[in-house]
């Protein structure tokens, strides 16, 4: 077969060599995981293939022995890791290898603080397994066809990782990717079996596919053959299918970081065999750190599913449900049919039961984290928090055991920190409070700072303050919490109920009386802009602040929706002022009309100010401030 060999030479991804050169000097200090990740895409592939030939046999040629080898050449200085999976074509290889696809490039490069220690950190957690390649090897050919004997042609990729790599079409008979690493001068002591050997049972030891190297050692009977023979090096028995006292934790550890492509060890783990009529093994890991395509919509590799120790796929959201999608592992069935397709994983009744069964796992897990390891939950929540906010909306069924899981910033502590929970919020709860009071805002010190927390702070009430985008989403699930209420301190007319007493209750009802000129004077000059304007019981420190009815959508999620380009209904604010306030009895006592126009309005503008909002008019506002302080200044 004559193959036109379309050789092109093409540069990387800016972002690529940048990657490559931090993953080097980063994980130099542990360069032996190239064969870890080597051998993990290897036997990745080799499963895909199992799975897509349980629909297709031909997929396998003549060679349905799945198998990775690594094999080495100490005259050319090379170790080869070659597998008969399912190879790429030319599109995949220059899809995949070479471009850092995904989202997650940018938000890395985000991330990145040019502290070479914490950068490090963050490689693990981005998914450069084949670039690991290049701390042993100068230069990295890979040889791949795609399985299927219509493919025609093979190809072959090469680069030095120096910026550039050249992609050509070249035969190759047999299906399956090769990876020949090319090793460094100061790196050809890895050429060497026994140390490759020793490698292998050290990471890969549970990956069920065989991984062989040539048999060296011949009985005193034994010929050595003309051609290689090889043997399995890897024990290979599904390290979930053991028994959990016979797994230590370090090979628990390393089978995380096959399964999740994590670089670090995960926070912990759960580990259930399941029997009766719907028998399989649940192995599940929460990570320690969140990875960069947690919030990527069609982020692969959560839980993977497998049948009787079959691949069959990675499909976490018919594990898991979304907002844990940041668990991974895998669950083993003996029960599903092996030829399983997404369509039956949809209405399986096998399939939500141990959906179901893994939500409690995962939920006990963490209800014992964070009783017995208040820091390591807290890890676990920063990194996490907001994914598990979906889970009141999402989850229904498990609200209030979600709840209890939450953690957030509230007015009790000095920080910001995420580490109240609501029965820490509870138990502090004052004599006479029936509700769980919070606000939100789009950053902690809008939340904190806010008009509207004025009087709670000053009864010594404690309130939530949410400022994560998907608080908003949280509150209009999580609506109560062992039977107390939650209420936001900027919707409705604030009622304190018991924390009120009777002398407080009557002075508002008076207040608004006795200022009744003052409002529908205000109103007047405002107009449209507002739907009312009443006597606050929330403020003691600032003069006004807005408020919107109950039912209403909060301003800070109007303007959330807005900030993402959707349409938020247009909802007006009720203005509230403080009868007391200096500025508001100087408005009472105003009677220029102009004056008093300006200051109602500037009064107006500064409210929306302090809850974070935006102006129509921000240049008005400025005219009419600066003319106010010029009157101020001429005495
Ligand atoms: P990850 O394994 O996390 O996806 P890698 O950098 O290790 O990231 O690999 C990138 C991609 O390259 C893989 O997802 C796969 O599509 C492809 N790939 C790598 N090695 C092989 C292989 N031996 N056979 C087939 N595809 C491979
Ligand atoms: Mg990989």
């Amino acid at each position: 077969m004559t193959v036109e060999a379309h050789k092109e030479t093409l540069d990387f991804q800016a972002e690529v060599s940048q990657v490559l050169n931090l993953v080097i000097r980063s994980l130099y200090s542990n360069k032996e995981i190239f064969l870890r990740e080597l051998v993990s895409n290897a036997s990745d592939a080799a499963e895909k293939l199992r799975f897509e030939a349980l629909t297709d046999e031909a997929l396998f040629e003549d060679d349905p022995e799945l198998r990775v080898r690594v094999t080495l050449d100490k005259e050319a200085g090379t170790v080869t890791i070659s597998d008969n999976g399912i190879g790429m074509s030319r599109q995949e290889v220059a899809e995949t290898i070479g471009t850092i696809a995904s989202s997650g490039t940018r938000k890395f490069f985000e991330a990145m603080s040019g502290d070479q220690t914490k950068d490090s950190e963050l490689i693990g957690q981005f998914g450069v397994g084949f670039y690991s390649a290049f701390i042993v090897a100068d230069k990295v050919t890979l040889l791949t066809r795609r399985a299927g004997l219509g493919q025609e042609h093979g190809v072959r990729w090469e680069s030095d990782g120096e910026g550039s790599f050249t992609i050509e079409n070249v035969d190759k008979a047999t299906r399956g990717t090769d990876v020949v690493l090319h090793l460094r001068e100061d790196e050809k002591d890895f050429i060497e079996s026994y140390r490759l050997r020793s490698i292998i049972s050290k990471f890969s030891d549970h990956i069920t596919i065989p991984v062989e190297m040539e048999k060296e050692h011949y009985g005193e009977d034994e010929e050595k053959p003309e051609t290689a023979e090889f043997e399995r090096v890897n024990k290979g028995t599904a390290l979930w299918m053991r028994n959990r006292s016979d797994i230590s934790e370090e090979e628990y550890h390393e089978f995380y970081k096959h399964v999740s492509h994590d670089f670090e060890n995960p926070l912990t783990h759960v580990h259930n065999k399941v029997e009766g009529n719907n028998e399989y093994t649940a192995l599940l890991y929460i990570p320690q750190r969140a990875p960069f395509d947690l919030w990527d919509r069609d982020q692969k590799h959560g839980v993977k599913l497998f049948v009787r120790r079959v691949f069959i796929m990675d499909e976490a959201d018919k594990l898991m449900p979304r907002y844990l999608r940041f668990v991974k592992g895998v669950v083993d069935s003996d029960d599903l049919p092996l030829n399983v397709s997404r369509e039956i994983l949809q209405h399986n009744r096998k399939i939500d039961t141990i959906r179901q069964a893994n939500v409690k796992r995962i939920m006990s897990a963490l209800e014992k984290l964070a009783e017995s390891d208040k820091e390591k939950y807290q890890t676990f929540w920063d990194e996490f928090g907001k994914v598990m906010k979906e889970g009141p909306a999402e989850d229904y069924a498990n609200r209030d055991r979600i709840a209890g899981l939450l953690r957030f910033a509230t007015t009790h502590n000095e920080t910001d920190e995420q580490n109240v929970s609501l029965v820490d919020y509870v138990s502090r709860m004052q004599e006479g409070q029936d509700k769980i009071y919070y606000i939100t805002a789009d950053s902690p010190a809008a939340a904190r700072f806010s008009p509207h927390l004025e009087v709670l702070k000053k009864k010594g009430v404690e309130v939530l303050l949410l400022s994560d985008r998907v608080d908003e989403w949280l509150v209009t699930s999580l609506t109560e919490f062992d039977g107390k209420q939650l209420q936001s301190v900027a919707k409705g007319a604030l009622d304190l109920g018991e924390l009120e007493d009777k002398e407080e209750k009557e002075s508002s009802e008076k207040q608004s009386e006795e200022h009744k000129e003052l409002l529908q004077r205000m109103q007047d000059v405002l107009g449209e802009a507002v739907k009312e304007i009443r006597v606050s019981q929330r403020l003691t420190d600032s003069p006004a602040c807005l408020v919107v009815e109950e039912h209403d959508m909060s301003a800070n999620l109007a303007r959330v929706l807005k900030s993402v380009g959707q349409d938020a209904p247009q909802t007006k604010p009720i203005m509230e002022i403080n009868a007391e306030h200096p500025l508001v009895e100087r408005l009472e006592g105003e009677q220029d009309g102009d004056k008093f126009g300006d200051l109602t309005k500037v009064l107006f503008d500064q409210a929306q100010l302090a809850e974070g909002g935006q102006l129509d008019d921000p240049a008005a506002f400025v005219r009419r401030l600066n003319s106010l302080m010029l009157k101020l200044t001429a005495g």
